[in-house]
């Protein structure tokens, strides 16, 4: 059944937060009532545990707990000895966290433009090297993998670091089994609500293989600090929850349950659609390379479509219709050539795409979005 608006009309919402499920539920209240009785509300044993969990699960040594993927990206690159003077090349197309994330390091971003599935074109990668440049970082954009391969090749053949900004990207692992947060020198991922692996407020990981990182990040998140008390390099709070990290080790167990759902609500509308739009492709069986974090298409009258979808009561999303490097933040940067994410920015429309959508609504989106295209 579709859901009803207080007006009648039928909605199908971009995501949908609440929690439904009544097991998952008490699992989560339980959660609660377990950190509440033992008091240690800050770090602690859930920290721990939900560090050696995202660690395992991405393929590597350590991961570090922190406040936000934000946080997560900037600390990556400040621990690994990135700042003023250095370069760090990076995608167009993302939120503005991964820009505010370098800029906050004091190194100066430099863009590449993407390929047609919107993520970083490696072509464009090594075209941007220069003396001054000291890391990469990709973004697995909609939970879609970057050529990590090539990426890793330049990365070697030019003495750079890897930095991944894979908050969109929890679970997207190549067929050799590599996953997102595993491909460079540290990875970073976001586990807010939106994303695939979900917590219940704000949170972040970083993850590497480099216990060296790994003691520089311990001591980063908590004020530059060592043993918690000497400061040896100042720096900002960015210490996580016990109750974040708990809620985020029950989140894991539905991850693979997420991932299987997310990719059927892809396939549905790729099967749907292809004929209409241009449609991501969507990997095949046992494939995890795109996590579909969003379902993004590439539509002609895109403005017009999401108007349409709208008065229908389809939820829809522009992910992001400003171009990084276009935020007026940064209206100071030199303008990066940058002709296809100019192109795709004005043709991407992210259709709603997670583990909750019924096959009702996504018939009914798919029917909308037909019903556009046979009226223009
Ligand atoms: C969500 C997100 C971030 C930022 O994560 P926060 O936890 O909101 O700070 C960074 N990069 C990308 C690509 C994101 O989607």
């Amino acid at each position: 059944m579709l859901s009803k608006t207080h007006s009648g009309e039928t909605t199908v919402r971009y995501r949908n937060l609440a929690v439904e499920d009544e097991a998952f539920r008490s699992r989560l209240v339980s959660v609660f009532e377990r950190v509440l009785s033992h008091g240690q509300l800050i770090m602690g044993p859930e920290v721990e545990e939900f560090e050696r969990t995202v660690a395992e699960y991405c393929g590597t040594r350590y991961s570090v707990g922190v406040a936000s993927g934000t946080s997560a990206i900037y600390l990556a690159l400040r621990a690994l000895g990135v700042g003023p003077g250095d370069e760090v090349i990076t995608t167009p197309m993302s939120w503005v966290a991964t820009l505010n994330g370098i800029n906050a390091t004091g190194a100066m971003p430099v863009f590449a433009d993407v390929r047609g599935d919107l993520n970083i074109d490696p072509a464009a990668v090594e075209a941007a090297i220069t003396p001054k440049t000291r890391a990469i970082m990709p973004v697995h954009y909609t939970g879609r993998l970057c050529d990590m391969e090539a990426i890793s090749r330049i990365a070697r053949e030019h003495n750079l670091l890897v930095v991944e900004d894979a908050a969109q990207a929890m679970g997207a692992e190549l067929p050799d089994g590599r996953r997102a947060g595993g491909f460079g020198d540290a990875g970073a991922f976001s586990l807010n609500p939106m994303k695939v692996l979900f917590g219940f407020g704000e949170a972040g990981a970083v993850t590497t293989s480099d216990a060296g990182v790994v003691k520089t990040l311990e001591a980063l998140r908590y004020l530059g600090t060592e043993n918690k008390e000497v400061c040896v390099d100042p720096e900002l709070n960015h210490k996580i929850d016990a109750l974040q990290a708990a809620l985020l080790c029950e989140s894991f167990k539905e991850l693979a349950r997420v991932l299987v759902a997310r990719k059927n609500v892809a396939r549905s509308y790729s099967q749907g659609l292809r004929d209409i739009v241009d449609c991501p492709e969507v990997p095949a069986e046992g494939d995890y390379s795109a996590i579909f974090f969003e379902y993004t298409i590439q539509a002609d009258d895109r403005d017009s479509l999401q108007a349409y979808l709208a008065e229908r009561g389809v939820e829809t999303k522009v992910r992001h219709p400003i171009l990084m490097p276009d935020q007026p933040a940064y209206a100071h940067l030199e303008r990066p050539h940058i002709p296809q994410a100019r192109r795709l920015v004005e043709r991407i429309l992210c259709l709603p795409c997670h583990e909750k959508l019924s096959d009702d609504e996504l018939e009914f989106v798919i029917g909308s979005v037909k019903d556009f295209y046979a009226a223009a």
